[in-house]
Parts: C-alpha cells; sequence; structure tokens
C-alpha cells in the first residue's frame, strides 16, 4: 500500500513547490488539497492538466481528494442558488478529472455543521440521494469515484446512501477518527463495505474529541491492527493516506519535515509487509 499526506502538509502556496519536496523525500503521491490554488489561476482546469503532467513527470500522483468540506451539500434545497452550488460541484469534479484523482471524497452534507434547514429530514434525504445522481453525471466516464465519507455512526450512516444512489457506483471513504469516536469499530466497518472501500483518512483520537492525531496518538483508543488485518482480507487497493493535521498545525517547516518523515516510518512499522513506500 502507498502512503500520502494532503499536499497542503506545507501550506498552500504554489503546489509544485510541494510536490517537488515530497518527491525529494521519497513519496510518489499525495492527497490533493490545492483547489484553492487552481481556482486562482486564469484557467483551472487547464491548470489542473498542467500540474497533472508536471506531477506525471516526477512519478507523482493523487489518489485522493477532498471536496470543500464545510461548504459542499448534495442535499442543497431547491431554489435561490441551487444552480450556482451545483456549477460549483462540478467545476471541483472537472478539477478532480483533470488531476487524476481517483476518489473524490465528500460527506452527505457540510461538515461537521450543516446551515440550519428548516426541511423535514426525509425531504433533506431525498434532496441528497438526487444530488448524488446530479453528480454522478458530472464523472460519469472520469477516472474519478465519488466516494462518502463516514462520521461516527458508521455503516449505518454510508451503506443505505451508497447503494440507493442510482447512476454511479459509488465508494467510500473510511476516516478512521470519525469511526473510532462511534461503537463500531474500524475492522468491522472496512469488512462490511468491503469493495466498495476506496479511500481512507488515517488519524487517532481518545474517542472525546475529533482530535486528528497519528495513529498512536496521545490516548488513542483506534484497534489498528484489527483495522490493518481487515484492510488485507478485503484486497484493499486504495492509499493509506493521514488526515492527521493536528500534528502539523502552526508548525514550523522543518517540524513538518519531521513529521512528514515519522509518517513514513510509522507506516513502515503498522503495514509491515503491505507497504509499498
Ligand atoms: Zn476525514
Amino acid at each position: 500500500m502507498r502512503v500520502c499526506v494532503s499536499t497542503a502538509w506545507f501550506g498552500e502556496a504554489d503546489p509544485r513547490k510541494a510536490i517537488q519536496t515530497f518527491v525529494d523525500e521519497g513519496w510518489t503521491c499525495g492527497d490533493f488539497s490545492h483547489v484553492e490554488w487552481l481556482l486562482r489561476q486564469d484557467k483551472p482546469v487547464a491548470a489542473a492538466g498542467e500540474l497533472k503532467k508536471f506531477a506525471d513527470d516526477l512519478g507523482f500522483d493523487f489518489p485522493q481528494a477532498h471536496f470543500d468540506l464545510a461548504n459542499t451539500d448534495p442535499g442543497f434545497p431547491p431554489g435561490p442558488g441551487h444552480a450556482e452550488h451545483f456549477d460549483r460541484i462540478r467545476l471541483w469534479c472537472e478539477l478532480f478529472m483533470a488531476l487524476g484523482v481517483k476518489a473524490g471524497i465528500l460527506h452527505k452534507r457540510p461538515w461537521p455543521t450543516p446551515p440550519p434547514d428548516g426541511r423535514p429530514s426525509e425531504e433533506i434525504h431525498e434532496a441528497m440521494l438526487k444530488g448524488f445522481e446530479t453528480i454522478a453525471g458530472y464523472v460519469k466516464g472520469g477516472p474519478t469515484v465519488v466516494c462518502l465519507e463516514n462520521g461516527p455512526s458508521g455503516t449505518k450512516g454510508v451503506l443505505p446512501v451508497v447503494e440507493a444512489v442510482k447512476g454511479m457506483d459509488m465508494g467510500i471513504c473510511l476516516d478512521t477518527g470519525h469511526q473510532n469516536r462511534g461503537e463500531e469499530k474500524c475492522a468491522d466497518f472496512v469488512r462490511a463495505v468491503g469493495s466498495r472501500l476506496k479511500a481512507l483518512h488515517i488519524h487517532d483520537n481518545a474517542k472525546a474529541y475529533d482530535d486528528h492525531f497519528f495513529p498512536y496518538g496521545p490516548g488513542g483508543t483506534t484497534d489498528w491492527s484489527g483495522f490493518v488485518d481487515a484492510l488485507a482480507e478485503i484486497g484493499y487497493d486504495g492509499v493509506w493516506a493521514y488526515e492527521s493535521f493536528t500534528e502539523i498545525t502552526d508548525k514550523p517547516y522543518e517540524i513538518r519535515l519531521v513529521k512528514l518523515r515519522y509518517a513514513k516510518e510509522l507506516a513502515k512499522v503498522m503495514l509491515g509487509d503491505a507497504f509499498e513506500g
């Protein structure tokens, strides 16, 4: 299994600089987190294509990326702003496809707090399913699989949704930290979703908060060895992507570099024979 971190590990300035640093450090891929930078370029989709070429030439790729976490709402209410909202989602899909992203990750509603909404929950649910079906049209024929990320409710929050969406074979992203805050173990989640699992967000916590530490972080309670065994059992073929951003928040460059190297060493120990670099 290959290992990656967010391309924004060293900040959100020019992603080419970050990619060069990753390559110099022996990394082969990154979780693409520079969409805002692309959106500031004259032609964002063309810029994404150029960035893919730049990365290709260095043997680097972007197996996964996250849609705009706080603002992407597949269940956006019909009426004012609806068309603009979905135009923006379509643009992000076009950027992901131009970058060659395999797993485009989103939540059912803006995360962690959807805006206040007076609609009954069934109506929101129906709008969300319809929204995913619209998004299916945006990625059709491209390299990107749209993946639904779990919250603490685990499989029961994601499986019924991906099974109900028509028009695309949706994938699932397991966020180990969100899962650890609920009752169901990460290993059980992996076995339940099987081949739908296309992406991972790896981080740990002590259950009380969504801490986003490295695995085995302070007070971390995730059962990591059971989880790694379950990944092998289902033949997971995505990447081991850390989402352990609190490790680097407000830290100087040199410390981020040391933590980057530690992340690789940690994966080597945790994955054993499954580690591919
Ligand atoms: Zn996540």
